[in-house]
């Protein structure tokens, strides 16, 4: 997956006052970026346009959920919202009543909120992760379910329960999906025990509101059934994976099926919100409409894909899917988890799926291309490098890197030598090991896809450009933010080889671009060799190497970055909303 590097994500220890006050207002307003996306859809035919809104209602509903599944007051808090005020338009910058201030604190911002905390409105409130690891100690056959991506956890009181099988009652077609769930409740109602906890799966706990997101599935479905078998067929699962709270049905569908003009992402999938456990998965829905000539475009660059692979500095080389399902997308409307300025998914992240169905690359051109966005970026890598390599960066450059990144999660060591999963194996390095390998990839095949003629001189120097702006930081990352870390870890790496070197008079980077092939090979290597080895104490040692961070350096150039002149805050407005 790839996000982008957003400044609000960058947490700072709380030490200043926990109360939202109106020079925070006014540090949001005043450096707030709006955004609306509009694409084109007249070519869309009356059947997708009639399944377009059954999906805008979908979404809508799903936002909701969101915003209560990150804060218990959520709804509370939107129900007395006065949409001309301030606080309303924070409520839709932060997706909840919580925002992030100018130096990364997070604030309750509405009186009717309570502090966030991060049980969230997922776990019980003011339950704390030793409460629930110590119940799942003394009680391990319920780990599985207490800790499922798409359940909420509740403690078993009276009430609780009470309202569960009343919902169970009213729906008897979750009960007869949930066998075991609806065995443990009765269990409970016969013997309450207030210190036990149990799970509610997703569909229960928020079961009315899920049936008419189901209700409209279904209708989107019937109004493209004719024109779009697949992406109806899809839409049929996924509005029975939302009862079951099993998404291996619409994820293969989904994955596999080749669908016309329109996309979607449904359901509950990234579990970023979830700050117990990591483990809950957030509702979201993305609408996209497919850009066919630029899908068309890229699925024919990727026909060489496996030369590729050969190519890469290891030696277990492997056999590339021919067929990758990757597309161009222009964003109608996100919702929930997924609304933001995200430029590219790569989905399903459950790896039984991933493994049996691959997994669907998803770029967004109108976020990747947007010129606000862009000019944004710019102006931070023309404030870090010397004046003259400022025009390298061009937008092209970065659709182009970015589309590679995600292209590359498919290339290169998948399993350890001695044929682990790589999670596993290598715990807290995995994910930033995969991603460095995804981004030096990128950046190591630039030279081939230049040979071939797929990028022309300027867009060669524009990908390496994009790969520097990648890599430089605003803020020393702390070691679990995995994204930061692993690029940090370049940044140094490329220092080292002399690739980029600090103008000591400016306090501006050179890029020496003679380097830049050999640079990302040789890391590139290294990278493969530890993702091999699968041995996390080497995975760590390698880490450290590569964070240090020298205030006369990084931190001279990460203080220039912070000053370019590229908003913190972006709101993002949908035209197909009526915005
Ligand atoms: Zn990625």
């Amino acid at each position: 997956m790839l996000r982008t590097a957003a400044l609000l994500i960058l947490l700072v220890p709380a030490v200043a006052a926990q109360t939202w006050t109106e020079a925070d207002t006014e540090a949001v307003t005043g450096n707030l970026l709006t955004l609306t996306f509009a694409p084109d859809l007249g070519a869309l035919a009356e059947g997708e346009r009639e399944a377009v809104a059954h999906l805008l209602a979908a979404g809508q509903i799903l936002q909701e959920l969101y915003e209560e599944q990150v804060h218990p007051d959520a709804s509370e808090v939107r129900f007395h919202l006065d949409p001309e005020s301030d606080e309303a338009l924070l409520f839709r910058l932060f997706k909840g009543p919580v925002g992030t201030t100018a130096d990364n604190r997070r604030v309750a911002f509405a009186e009717r909120a309570r502090p966030p905390s991060p049980e969230r409105g997922v776990y019980p409130q003011g339950i704390t992760a030793e409460e629930v690891e110590a119940y799942l100690a003394a009680h391990p056959e319920h780990r599985d379910d207490l800790l499922a991506l798409r359940t909420v956890v509740r403690r078993a009181a009276p009430d609780e329960i009470a309202r569960d099988r009343q919902t169970l009652e009213d729906h008897p077609s979750l009960a007869a999906l949930h066998p075991r769930f609806t065995a443990r409740l009765a269990a409970l109602a016969e013997r309450p025990d207030a210190t036990a906890l149990y799970a509610a799966p997703y569909a229960v706990a928020y079961a009315d509101r899920v049936m008419v997101v189901r209700h409209h599935l279904l209708s989107a479905a019937r109004a493209v059934e004719e024109t779009d078998r697949d992406f109806a067929a899809y839409l049929r699962l996924r509005a029975t994976d939302l009862l079951t709270g099993n998404y291996e049905g619409g994820d293969a569908a989904w994955v596999a099926g080749e669908f016309q003009n329109l996309n979607a992402q449904i359901g509950s999938y990234e579990t970023y919100d979830d700050a117990l456990f990591g483990v809950k998965a957030f509702y979201g829905l993305s609408l996209l409409a497919r850009d066919e000539a630029r899908s068309a475009e890229l699925a024919a660059a990727l026909t060489d894909i496996q030369d590729l692979e050969d190519r890469l500095p290891y030696e277990r080389h492997k056999r590339v899917r021919s067929q990758i399902p990757v597309g161009v997308y222009n964003v109608i409307a996100d919702f929930g988890q997924a609304r933001g300025t995200n430029t590219a998914t790569i989905l399903p992240n459950e790896a039984d799926h991933a493994r049996k169905y691959g997994r669907t690359i998803l770029l967004r051109y109108n976020v990747l291309t947007d010129p606000e966005l862009f000019a944004g970026a710019k102006a931070r890598f023309c404030a870090g490098v010397l004046p003259q390599h400022c025009d390298d960066l061009t937008l092209q450059g970065n659709f182009q890197r970015t589309l590679w990144h995600e292209v590359r999660h498919y290339l290169g060591v998948d399993r350890t030598e001695d044929g682990r999963a790589l999670g596993p194996a290598l715990q807290r390095s995995a994910d930033l090991l995969e991603e460095m390998k995804s981004d030096l990839v990128s950046l190591f095949v630039a030279e081939r896809l230049h040979e071939t003629g797929y990028y022309t001189d300027e867009a060669l120097r524009s990908v390496y450009a994009s790969g520097i702006l990648r890599v430089l930081q605003t803020v020393r990352p702390r070691r679990e933010q995995a994204y930061q870390t692993m690029q940090l870890m370049q940044w140094n790496y490329f220092l080292e080889a002399g690739l980029l070197s600090l103008d000591a008079s400016t306090g501006r980077l050179a890029i020496d671009y003679s380097r830049y092939h050999d640079t990302a090979e040789s890391l590139l290597r290294e990278v493969l060799a530890v993702q091999s080895a699968g041995d996390p104490e080497r995975a760590e040692a390698f880490v450290e190497r590569y964070t240090t961070w020298d205030d006369d350096l990084h931190g001279r150039v990460a203080a220039a970055l912070a000053e370019a002149p590229a908003a913190g805050y972006r709101l993002v407005r949908y035209r197909a909303l009526g915005e």
